[in-house]
């Protein structure tokens, strides 16, 4: 059998042992050091816009704090897009939250200014106001940042940005993860770059980025012994983590270029097919890190024809984020939305879109797909 072709796989650029190196040698083999705050530099250089960044263990830590930051308490209404990966959703739970999830539109597969709104005046009609909104770049596409925005801002919600499959992406010119109230980003595995697991907060100002890591590192009051006013949380990244960040910060772009390369492959090759549409950008206005290639087939049943298919050649693909809102553990909270996510979902496949995807074997993906819609 021939090697395994994923879906995404972490791509090292070659100075990540150095940075690891230096903290071994300056013995800084602890969730903090020269390897963090450069790491915090590097993002916060690259985002621009003047942001703030606050490295963490997990992008799942980062939505949990900012949900925190945002004030988010035991029964408050939290706005989260439905198709997602879970972990944009779960932190509310931990916080004794209540979920509310909106659809997406068709155009970038997030969420719908329209069933946004909707979502906003039916629940504040309520006595419900949703106290932020979670909306998520899926698979590196931006969403309708301006559209969003304007709901979130007639009802003055705060947008928690999710920007943890869009670091390389951007909207009219500006960076994702620079969009939200709060936003996060993802180094975890399967990201466009990886730190082996991690994540960050992005914050507007050096305060709110100070206050979540007070809170990331246990919450520790200012005295000699250890006094504690708050309920803190370990959420910092590692030194030796953030070494992996450093060296992956210095090959960002061209992972964008190499994903983005990866996109046109199957742009060309479906562009001659009906009844398979790629997903991309609607406009100029939108620019795609194209971390996860995604096409929508004709039907269910075509779906996983092909799904099998590249499987049995060793190649992995993966239906689209099941929305949350079909999700068992989530189906009793509210939906707002007309079906357009669990359409996406029945038809829609990502195939394998690595940086690190060698000639020979788009041919093995172009040889899977010329016998199966021959
Ligand atoms: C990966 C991911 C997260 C969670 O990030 P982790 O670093 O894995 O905790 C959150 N939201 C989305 C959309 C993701 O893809």
């Amino acid at each position: 059998m021939s090697n395994k072709i994923w879906l995404s796989s972490p791509h090292m650029g070659g100075n990540e042992q150095k940075y690891i190196q230096e903290a071994f040698a300056e013995n800084w083999i602890a969730p903090l050091g020269p390897n963090v705050n450069g790491f915090e530099k590097d993002i916060e250089h690259y985002l621009k816009e003047g942001v703030f960044v606050a490295a963490l263990s997990s992008g799942t830590a980062a939505i949990h704090l900012a949900l925190i930051l945002l004030g988010i308490e035991k029964d408050d209404e939290v706005i989260c897009q439905s198709m997602t990966f879970s972990a944009s959703a779960n932190p509310i739970i931990y916080q004794n939250a209540t979920p509310v999830f909106v659809d997406s539109e068709k155009e970038t597969w997030n969420m719908c200014p329209k069933a946004l709104e909707e979502a906003i005046i039916d629940r504040t009609a309520k006595g419900k106001k949703p106290k932020a909104i979670i909306v998520v770049h899926l698979y590196g596409m931006p969403y309708k940042v301006d559209e969003i925005r304007a709901v979130a801002d007639k009802y003055n919600i705060p947008i928690i940005e999710d920007s943890a499959e869009a670091l390389g992406s951007s909207y009219k010119g500006q960076k994702c993860g620079t969009f939200g109230d709060v936003s996060i980003l993802s180094f975890n595995g399967n990201k466009i770059i990886t730190t082996s697991g991690g994540g960050a907060l992005v914050t507007k100002t050096k305060a709110i980025k100070e206050k979540a890591v007070f809170l990331a590192t246990q919450a520790r009051d200012a005295a000699p012994h250890y006094e504690h006013s708050q309920i803190g949380y370990n959420y910092r990244l590692s030194n030796v983590c953030a070494g992996i960040g450093r060296g992956q910060m210095e090959v960002l772009d061209e992972h964008v270029q190499l994903r983005r390369t990866m996109n046109q492959f199957y742009v060309n090759y479906f562009s001659k097919m009906d009844g398979v549409t790629v997903l991309q950008e609607p406009s100029v206005d939108f620019y795609s890190n194209h971390w996860l290639s995604a096409i929508v087939l004709q039907s269910y049943e075509q779906r996983e024809a092909l799904r099998l298919a590249l499987e049995s050649e060793n190649i992995e693909s993966r239906p689209l984020w099941k929305p949350m809102h079909l999700q068992p553990v989530f189906t009793k909270y509210l939906f707002f939305g007309n079906g357009t996510s669990e359409d996406l979902f029945n038809r829609g496949l990502c195939l394998p879109s690595g940086s690190n995807l060698s000639v020979a074997d788009k041919n093995r993906i172009r040889v899977v797909l010329d016998a199966f819609f021959k």
